[in-house]
C-alpha cells in the first residue's frame, strides 16, 4: 500500500469516527448542535479526500456538480418553511436514492459494457442492491413528498391484489438480477431491474397514508442509507459504507421508535391502508357537531393565574403559528408566579420527528422541562391546566377506546385527565388524521379560538396586567 493510500484510508477512518461521535451526540438535545458540527467536519474530510482520490471524473467536473448541487440546496433550504421540513427530508432521501441508482448503473456500464471487465460477485451484488434500493427510495420518496405537500391525496391508495403485485415485482427484480449475475454483460437485465425498482417505489408508498406518513419518511431515510452503503461497496469507499450503514441503522431505529409511538407494527404500516376509511366524523372546513365551551382571553388569563400546575402540549399548530417564543414567555411569566410549568411532547407531534423539540429549543425552553408522554402521564390527573397549543390527533381520546378510529391504539397524551383543558386552535377543523376530536366536547375542556401566536400574546399581556 502506497503512502498516499494509507493517508486516504486514515482520513476516511477519521471521517467515519467523526460521524459516529456526531450521531452519538445527537441523541440529547443539549449536545445535538455540537453533534451536527462534528458530523459536518467528518463530511468535509470525506469531500476533500474524495477530491484527492479523483479517478473517473475530473476536478472541474466535480466543481461544476458541487456548484449546481449547492446552489439548488441553498435555495431550497433558504425558501423552505419549518412546517415543510418533512417534505424536504423526503426529497433529500429521494436524491440519495437517485444518486445510488445512478452510480450503480454507471459503474456497471463503465466496467462491464464499456471495458468488458469481469466484475467480482460481491461488487456485482452491491451494484444490483444499489440500483434496486436506490430506485425504490427515489420514487418512493417522491410519492411521499407529493403526499405531504398535497400534490396527490395524502390518503392511502389501495387496490385489490396490490401486495401480490408488489411481491411479484420483487421476485421479477430478483430474476433480472439473477440474469445479470449469470451473464455479466446483460445491460437489458440491469435496465429491467432499474425500471422495476422505480415502479416498486411508487407501489410500496401509495397504500400508506394519513398519520403513517412519518413512519414512511423515516423508513425511506433508512433505505437511502442502505442504498448509499451498497454504493460504498461498489466504489470501494469505506467512508460511504460506514456513513450509509449509520443512516440505514439509525433510520430503522427511528422507524421502530415511531411505530411504538403510534402503537403500530412496521408490517402493519408497510401493508398500508391507513386513512382510507374513518368511522369517526370528519370535520370539513372547520365545522363540527360537537357542543363545545369557549373561553375568552381574559378568562383564560385568570385560569392560568389561579393554577398551581400547568402542562403545555404543543402540536403542529404551534409550528404553523410560530408560537414557540410566546409560549416561552408564558412559561417564564407563570414560573415567576410559582406555577409549575412543564411540556408534554408526543413523539409524532408536528410533522417530523423531533419537530416540537427543535422549535422549543429555538425559543430556549430548558430541555429538562420537556417530558415524554410516559414521564408525565401519572401527573396529568393532578394537573390544574393542560394547555393544548395547536395539537389535535396526539390528544384525541378516541385512540384509547374507539376501535373504528384510524388512530385507535396510538398512545396519546391523556390531556383529558387534567382538571381543566384549554385548547388553542383556530376552528373546529381536524388534524392530520382527518378525524374529529371528542376531547373538545368534554365537560372539562375549554376552546380558546384564534391563531395560537396572536391569542397567546393577548393572554400573556393580560397576565402581565394582573
Ligand atoms: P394535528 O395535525 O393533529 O393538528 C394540528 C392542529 O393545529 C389542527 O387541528 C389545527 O386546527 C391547529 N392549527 C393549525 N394552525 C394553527 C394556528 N395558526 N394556530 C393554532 N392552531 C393551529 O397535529 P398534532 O401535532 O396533534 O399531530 C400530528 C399529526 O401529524 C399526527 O397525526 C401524526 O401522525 C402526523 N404526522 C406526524 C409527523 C411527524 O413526524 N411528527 C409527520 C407527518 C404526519 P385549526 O385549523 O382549527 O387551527
Amino acid at each position: 500500500m502506497s503512502y498516499s493510500d494509507i493517508l486516504i484510508k486514515s482520513a476516511y477512518l477519521l471521517g467515519a469516527i467523526l460521524f459516529i461521535i456526531g450521531i452519538k451526540r445527537m441523541n440529547k438535545p443539549a449536545t445535538a448542535r455540537r453533534g451536527n458540527q462534528v458530523s459536518a467536519i467528518g463530511m468535509l474530510i470525506a469531500i476533500v479526500v474524495t477530491l484527492l482520490q479523483l479517478q473517473i471524473i475530473t476536478l472541474p467536473e466535480v466543481m461544476i456538480c458541487i456548484a449546481i448541487g449547492s446552489g439548488i440546496g441553498y435555495y431550497v433550504a433558504y425558501k423552505v418553511k419549518m412546517t415543510q421540513m418533512p417534505e424536504m427530508v423526503a426529497l433529500f432521501n429521494g436524491f440519495g436514492g437517485l444518486a445510488s441508482l445512478g452510480v450503480g448503473l454507471s459503474d456497471y456500464w463503465f466496467k462491464s459494457i464499456e471495458n468488458g471487465m469481469v466484475i467480482d460477485n460481491i461488487t456485482l451484488v452491491s451494484i444490483l442492491l444499489s440500483v434496486l434500493i436506490g430506485g425504490v427510495t427515489f420514487t418512493g420518496s417522491y410519492i411521499a413528498f407529493a403526499k405531504l405537500n398535497g400534490r396527490i391525496s395524502g390518503n392511502a391508495i389501495v387496490f385489490k391484489g396490490q401486495h401480490i403485485l408488489n411481491l411479484l415485482l420483487l421476485l421479477a427484480s430478483c430474476v433480472a438480477g439473477g440474469f445479470v449475475m449469470w451473464q455479466q454483460d446483460m445491460i437489458l437485465g440491469m435496465y429491467i431491474l432499474a425500471a422495476i425498482s422505480l415502479l416498486l417505489g411508487v407501489l410500496v408508498v401509495i397504500p400508506i397514508g394519513g398519520a403513517d406518513m412519518p413512519v414512511v419518511i423515516s423508513l425511506l431515510n433508512s433505505y437511502s442509507g442502505m442504498a448509499a452503503c451498497a454504493t460504498g461497496f461498489v466504489l470501494n469507499n469505506y467512508m460511504l459504507i460506514v456513513a450509509g450503514a449509520l443512516v440505514g441503522s439509525s433510520g430503522i431505529i427511528l422507524t421502530d421508535i415511531m411505530c411504538k409511538g403510534m402503537n403500530r407494527s412496521l408490517l402493519n404500516v408497510v401493508m398500508g391502508g391507513f386513512g382510507q376509511t374513518s368511522a369517526t366524523a370528519v370535520t370539513v372546513g372547520g365545522k363540527s357537531d360537537l357542543v363545545v365551551k369557549e373561553v375568552g382571553v381574559e378568562e383564560a388569563a385568570i385560569l392560568f393565574e389561579s393554577a398551581s400546575s400547568v402542562v403545555i402540549v404543543p402540536g403542529y399548530g404551534m409550528a404553523v403559528a410560530q408560537a414557540q417564543h410566546i409560549i416561552k414567555e408564558l412559561m417564564e411569566l407563570l414560573l415567576k408566579k410559582n406555577i409549575n410549568v412543564r411540556f408534554a411532547i408526543h413523539p409524532v407531534a408536528g410533522r417530523m420527528p423531533g419537530h416540537m423539540n427543535v422549535l422549543l429549543a429555538e425559543a430556549n425552553v430548558p430541555y429538562d422541562r420537556l417530558l415524554e408522554p410516559d414521564q408525565i402521564d401519572d401527573d396529568l390527573s393532578n394537573t390544574d391546566i393542560v394547555f393544548i397549543v395547536g395539537a389535535n390527533d396526539v390528544v384525541n381520546p378516541a385512540a384509547r377506546h374507539d376501535k373504528s378510529s384510524p388512530i385507535y391504539g396510538m398512545p396519546i397524551i391523556n390531556a383529558d385527565k387534567a382538571k381543566t383543558v384549554i385548547v388553542s386552535k383556530r376552528s373546529m377543523a381536524s388534524g392530520y388524521a382527518g378525524i374529529e376530536n371528542e376531547l373538545f366536547g368534554y365537560p372539562n375542556c375549554l376552546m380558546l379560538f384564534g391563531d395560537a401566536k396572536a391569542t397567546l400574546t393577548k393572554v400573556v399581556n393580560e397576565i402581565k396586567e394582573m
